[in-house]
């Protein structure tokens, strides 16, 4: 199955159409889907309707977190968000070639839905009252909690509360994320302790060349990496926190949000399907129920 997908940087743009182009019949490991509604009618006005009428949806999602939003060497992006954000445009009629994924790190995914330049963001996004206040949430449609992964040789660092008793040892998390908040009482020291960089992978990288001894986030983006690390990399300590992961839209989007609790809630198979194929893959993952929707605002 082939998605388009852009990126904000024109020269990535370029070279993955490239790439596109010459790509293969690789196995195709992504989901088949709920079957694409034909012509599905909407009440006129509402964002469902537009994006129907439209044929195509802006879908923000992350491009290096291997089981939820991961770039592939073809240029297309697979994972669990990916699979939401096909279950939705489905519904709308809308086919996965048709999904323009663009690249939405975390800082910037308030933003990007504020602007306009994207229809929604499904991207490991939690809900909470900080970001309901620029935006709204559809879901959420799985329950993260947040860990920590370290080498696999290291034996000092055991879960958030070493970093106290180690001032010396560094932690790495993303900037706008809810771990760079929720890291921050568990050390001796914010300003020599914590890392931030704009994406997970920029954190893997410094923990396997030795800049940092810790990287911090939600577990299934943790289990992700050490799947990926050859036995490089473990994750420390229990889940200290609850991330529900929300579908970010416009602020005050009711009839979206609620569209789209109910798509998910009418393909729950389509749901277990996409988790299965992706994020489910990885060992330690469980296939989750879908949680109860809250409220839409
Ligand atoms: N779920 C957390 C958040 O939304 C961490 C993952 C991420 O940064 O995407 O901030």
């Amino acid at each position: 199955m082939r998605t388009r997908r852009t990126t904000l940087a024109a020269t990535v743009a370029i070279a993955s159409l490239a790439l596109a182009a010459c790509g293969g019949d690789e196995a195709d490991e992504t989901a088949a889907g709920p079957p694409v509604a034909e012509a599905p009618e909407f009440e006129p006005g509402t964002t469902m309707a537009e994006l129907a009428e439209a044929g195509t949806i802006t879908v923000g999602t992350k491009f290096d977190q291997p089981g939820f939003g991961l770039e592939n060497l073809e240029g297309e992006v697979e994972g669990f968000d990916v699979e939401v954000a096909k279950i939705i445009a489905a519904e709308l009629g809308i086919a996965p070639e048709d999904i323009d994924f663009v690249e939405t790190p975390s800082a910037v995914r308030e933003e990007v839905i504020e602007g306009g330049e994207v229809d929604m963001v499904v991207a490991t996004y939690t809900i909470n009252d900080e970001r309901r206040e620029r935006v709204s949430f559809a879901g959420p449609y799985y329950v993260a909690g947040q860990q920590i992964m370290v080498r696999s040789d290291n034996t000092t660092i055991t879960g958030p509360e070493s970093f106290m008793e180690n001032p010396d040892a560094t932690v790495c998390t993303v900037t706008g994320s809810t771990p760079s908040e929720n890291i921050r009482p568990y050390l001796a020291s914010e300003q020599e302790q914590l890392v931030l960089f704009d994406e997970y992978s920029q954190c893997v990288d410094a923990l396997s060349n030795g800049t940092v001894d810790a990287v911090t986030t939600d577990n299934v983006i943790l289990l992700g990496y050490v799947a990926e690390s050859d036995g490089a990399f473990k994750l420390v300590g229990e889940q200290f926190t609850e991330e529900p992961y929300g579908i970010g839209i416009e602020r005050g989007d009711v009839a979206f949000c609620e569209f789209i609790n109910e798509t998910l809630a009418e393909n729950e198979e389509a749901y277990v399907e996409a988790w299965e194929s992706t994020a489910g893959q990885v060992e330690g993952a469980e296939t989750p129920e879908l949680p109860e929707p809250a409220p839409c605002s």
